[in-house]
């Protein structure tokens, strides 16, 4: 967690830990005893979308040690897709006994509505699109989030035709991409060597340049890599156009950790070994540097299930810089300033799963803010003035954004 001096810098040290297709599995005593600033959970976090198997995935994610836990859902999670959900149970002949549906997956909503109680525990379920935050450590966050996944068939949830493609609609200033599916191109070969990520994944990407995009989805594709982007993006960005390969730098995949049968016996031998060290953390790590925002992206495949259920892969802690998003309010010991309920308030006034980020909460919390960096450097009355209001007029457009959000939670 943060240290006092990294507090009073510009940009906030922050750790994700960051992992996916856990597939309803305990994973008892195999996640990582880290504290981190945030948690991704990057979807499938069930096998067959059973009531059982999200209480499952709540208990592993209340498990993991970090203030804000980010979810989004994957195919297998289909009951939380409810138009799929839907036209699975219509499409069953016979049809299923109504208390048996319900005894096993819930009512229609009732998932959504497990996770969305889960909030109490610092567990956001994040729709589609772009969600802002101000975290624990004091840094902002904006997050694009997408369940969706191309499909040529099966009734799974969140899919859409490879032929139709689909927009993913990343913001400029995003920082962290969490998608279920990986993009075209990169960490996303299948066991038959095939590229299964999305072409239209890989454009919006490339065109926003976040410093980390996750995913799972291909669990084979488990992996690391920091990708450089060429200067000038081709109109349709590709992988195999848009990436300079000198400047990119694999950090792992199941490739360099597990030996095979072309290996010298050192190479088996520093892969084993450091297999053996990440498997006694629990995961392995990744950072990503502070200078290369905008011209470099670290992509995180964190699927967890490997082939099956005892072949696991690590999730990975991710360190990078964020800008400050508040005044100075956690202290060392962690604990909370006077400024704090503001924040924490600002912080739910700007996040609103539904219909994305409220551009009025986040001009009014950014007009606050530049004055409330002034706390450090010493204020003049008008600052202070400025800063007041700035404070004012964000909790203002808080009860606005409450009042929103209750007509997104209710729809
Ligand atoms: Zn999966």
């Amino acid at each position: 967690m943060s240290s006092e001096k990294d507090i009073m810098a510009a940009n906030v040290k922050t750790s994700i830990i960051i992992l996916s297709d856990t597939h309803g599995m305990a994973l008892d005593r195999k996640i990582p005893n880290q504290v981190a600033d945030v948690c991704i959970h990057a979807g499938d976090l069930t096998e067959a979308s059973k009531l059982e198997e999200f209480r499952s995935a709540v208990t592993l994610l209340r498990g993991i040690d970090a203030p804000l836990k980010l979810v989004i859902a994957g195919n297998h999670d289909f009951t939380l897709d409810t138009a799929s959900f839907q036209s699975k149970i219509r499409q069953i002949k016979p049809p299923l006994e109504p208390d048996l549906v319900k005894k096993f997956y819930g009512d229609y909503e009732e998932a959504r509505q497990l996770l969305v109680d889960a909030k109490e525990h610092g567990i956001h379920l994040l729709n589609e699109g772009t969600h802002d935050f101000v975290l624990h450590n004091g840094a902002r966050l904006r997050v694009y989030a997408s369940p969706y996944t191309p499909s040529l068939g099966g009734d799974w949830g969140f899919q859409y035709h490879p032929g139709q493609g689909h927009d993913f609609a990343i913001k400029d200033g995003t920082n962290i991409v969490v998608t279920h599916g990986p993009p075209r191109g990169v960490l996303d070969r299948t066991h038959t060597r095939d590229r299964a990520g999305c072409p239209d994944l890989f454009a919006a990407v490339a065109r926003a340049k976040p410093q980390i995009h996750c995913f799972g989805h291909i669990h084979e594709g488990w992996g690391a890599k920091l990708v450089a982007w060429r200067r000038k993006l081709s109109e349709n960005p590709s992988f195999l156009a848009d990436i300079d390969n000198s400047e990119s730098v694999l950090v792992e995949q199941l490739s360099t950790l597990h030996e095979s049968q072309f290996d010298t016996p050192q190479d088996a031998a520093s892969k084993n070994e450091k297999l053996e060290k990440h498997t006694a953390q629990k995961y392995c790590s990744a950072s990503y540097p502070e200078n290369d925002v905008g011209s470099k992206t670290l992509f995180v495949n964190a699927s967890v299930k490997g082939d099956s259920e005892t072949d696991l892969h690590l999730p990975w802690i991710v360190h990078m810089m964020l800008p400050r998003g508040s005044d100075t309010v956690t202290r060392a010991d962690g604990s909370m300033g006077q400024h704090a309920t503001d924040r924490t308030r600002v912080a739910n006034a700007i996040s609103c799963s539904d219909s994305g980020p409220d551009t009025e909460a986040m001009t009014a919390t950014q007009a606050g803010e530049k004055c409330l960096e002034a706390d450090h450097t010493g204020m003049d009355t008008q600052c202070k003035l400025r800063k007041q209001t700035g404070r004012k007029r964000a909790l203002e457009v808080e009860q606005t954004a409450l009042q929103k959000r209750r007509f997104c939670d209710a729809k």
